[in-house]
């Protein structure tokens, strides 16, 4: 069951008229304002929930880099968006980019090309923390903590999202979906991937063990997408 006070403020979120300037594509990622009222959408039919899990599990044992833990969650089998309280992002500029984070693995699922479209984790990953990077960069509410790892993922897309602020005039100037190029993204990933734990490492069995290929699998959130859009 959705959680209406989660799923008005992840709403509100999604609505803000700055989110419309938004509008990028990573590998074939692609992110837009748009798609996050179509996510908006979504949730306010009922097709993605808003639901509350005190304690998070991770999708498996070896998800994470130690001592980091997992506090909000898309969960693309269930069409289910996952926080840890009711009045989650309500109070805190830091909880609204976590959900706005969220909100982008939302996007991939609700435009997913078929029932088992897969994803690069550390591209899906890169695309989410960008989002968020628009987000501070875009949103009138005090950055918070974001970025406070130097060389960390935060760090790195917020130098990435300046950089495509200063070419296209803060994207009011060129307001066309900005190509992301490898070159341009290689430091985002590379940290998202030791983040995320996208690396090769040794398993809690002792097993030498590469998660570098991990692929998200989104299978949609709707059976008849243009039915849904259209209202019948
Ligand atoms: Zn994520």
């Amino acid at each position: 069951m959705t959680n209406e006070t989660l799923a008005s403020t992840t709403i509100r979120i999604l609505r803000q008229p700055f989110v419309m300037k938004i509008g990028y594509d990573l590998h074939g990622l692609t992110v837009t304002g748009m798609r996050y009222l179509m996510v908006a959408k979504a949730i306010e039919d009922g097709k993605i929930e808003c639901r509350i899990e005190s304690s998070i599990k991770p999708k498996s044992d070896d998800e994470l880099a130690p001592d980091t833990s997992i506090v909000a969650q898309y969960r693309a089998s269930e069409n289910a968006m996952i926080f840890p309280r009711e009045n989650y992002g309500l109070f805190s500029g830091s909880e609204e980019r976590t959900i706005f984070h969220e909100a982008t693995h939302a996007i991939f699922d609700v435009f997913a090309k078929s029932l088992d479209d897969r994803t690069l984790g550390i591209e899906d990953e890169a695309a989410a923390v960008l989002a968020e990077a628009h987000y501070v960069r875009l949103s009138p509410k005090p950055a918070g903590n974001f970025a406070m790892w130097i060389d960390g993922p935060q760090d790195k897309a917020l130098k990435l999202v300046d950089k495509m602020m200063a070419e296209t005039g803060d994207f009011e100037r060129n307001k066309r979906t900005y190509f992301l190029q490898p070159p341009q993204t290689k430091e985002l990933r590379d940290a998202v991937a030791q983040d995320w734990h996208f690396v090769k490492f040794i398993d809690a069995q002792g097993r030498p063990t590469d998660s570098t290929g991990v692929q998200y699998i989104y299978d949609g959130v709707v059976k008849c997408y243009s039915c849904w859009v259209h209202g019948h």
